[in-house]
């Protein structure tokens, strides 16, 4: 908490004032709650680090976009960027090759999603090790949904049965760096927040090394969750996954799919834009800098970006952030 947040006369959790309403403004200054500004930069604090989202694209077209996309963002010198596995492994071979022309293409740090569906051990083991053999160091490990919408995840009978024992699949293959998933508000087949904190526990003790939430829009659900990770030990990074968005209806239906909330106020911002896509993004554009801004206030210094492989609100959201563009690092060799 800053100061200004712990001055009582600035505290803002007085919640909404219903009889300020109407008032006179100098009388609702008076009377109701102050609302402190979020700290400006600091100069003297090092940028966040960001890493980028995109996923294995599908015609010539959408391959032009995701390019044009990876193009625009290098700049930012992402830590790492990733490439998504399709629902149930569909796209084992276009999530490769993306993968593998970032690393012959660019200097840029890939990361490749990988799931259990569908697939034995050996399999999933063979697709790493292609990973590792072009030049491949880090995994997204993920035990996967199956394709057809809302149906159960059953394990291959010779497959991987979670994303725990993906992750110590992998580090027996080779020394990887691994990433996993977690969940502020709680993967939907958990049984319960305990068992599912335990879960992610399990993911780090069994070999990763940082773990990336599912999307959320209210700032105050990622920081409950930090703490709670705290709470049972958790100390390596949880790095919040912000989804910018543009297009509400979309949005709000694949959020729904992820068991992530869509707070009212978020529908009210974007209501009667759904005609007017420069309007849409425009206000995309403020809500996720002011989530990224509200984060970065309380320290958070690790971001990772659904860009759903359109660049310009991440790139917008990551300069607000502080990170200013660089020459892209040429390929190694
Ligand atoms: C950052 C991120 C990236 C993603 N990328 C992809 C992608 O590229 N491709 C894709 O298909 N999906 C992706 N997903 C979605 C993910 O595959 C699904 O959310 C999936 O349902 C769970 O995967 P997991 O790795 O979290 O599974 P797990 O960690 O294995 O957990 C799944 C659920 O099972 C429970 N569980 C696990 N083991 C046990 C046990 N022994 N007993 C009781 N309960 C248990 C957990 O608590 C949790 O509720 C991604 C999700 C995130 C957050």
């Amino acid at each position: 908490m800053n100061d200004l947040a712990r001055d009582p006369a600035f505290r803002s959790d007085a919640g909404p004032d219903a009889a300020s309403a109407g008032m006179p403004v100098l009388e609702r200054w008076l009377t109701g709650p102050r609302i402190a500004g979020l700290p400006a930069l600091d100069a003297r604090r090092p940028p966040p680090l960001l890493s980028f989202e995109f996923f294995p694209p599908r015609t010539e077209a959408l391959e032009q976009q995701l390019w044009t996309c990876i193009r625009r963002l290098e700049t930012l010198r992402p830590s790492f960027v990733s490439v998504t596995y399709g629902a149930g492994g569909s796209t084992q071979a276009r999530t490769h090759d993306t993968v593998d022309r970032l690393v012959r293409e660019t200097g840029l740090t890939p990361a490749a999603h990988l799931t259990c569906v569908g697939a034995s051990r050996g399999a999933v083991d063979d697709v790493a090790r292609r990973y590792w053999d072009c030049g491949v160091r880090h995994i997204v490990a993920l035990r996967g949904d199956p394709t057809e919408k809302g149906g159960r995840f059953e394990p291959h009978p010779d497959g991987y049965a979670s994303a725990v024992e993906l992750v110590a699949g992998l580090k027996r293959v080779a020394d990887f760096e691994i990433s996993v998933a977690a969940y502020p508000e709680i993967h939907p087949e958990a049984i319960s927040p305990a068992a599912d904190l335990d879960n992610l526990k399990r993911k780090l003790d069994a070999g990763a090394t940082r773990a990336i939430t599912q999307l959320f829009f209210d700032a105050g659900t990622y920081l409950g969750f930090l703490d709670r990770c705290l709470q049972v030990g958790i100390t390596a990074p949880v790095v919040p996954g912000i989804m910018p968005v543009s297009n509400f209806g979309p949005a709000k239906r694949f959020a729904a799919s992820c068991g992530a909330t869509v707070p009212d106020w978020l529908e009210q911002m974007f209501a009667g834009t759904e005609e007017d896509p420069d309007t849409r993004r425009m206000i995309g554009a403020v809500i996720a800098a002011e989530q990224v801004r509200l984060l970065q206030a309380n320290g958070v210094d690790e971001f990772h970006f659904y860009t759903l492989n359109r660049p310009d609100l991440t790139y917008a959201i990551a300069l607000i952030l502080g990170v200013r563009p660089q020459p892209a690092i040429t390929p190694a060799g």
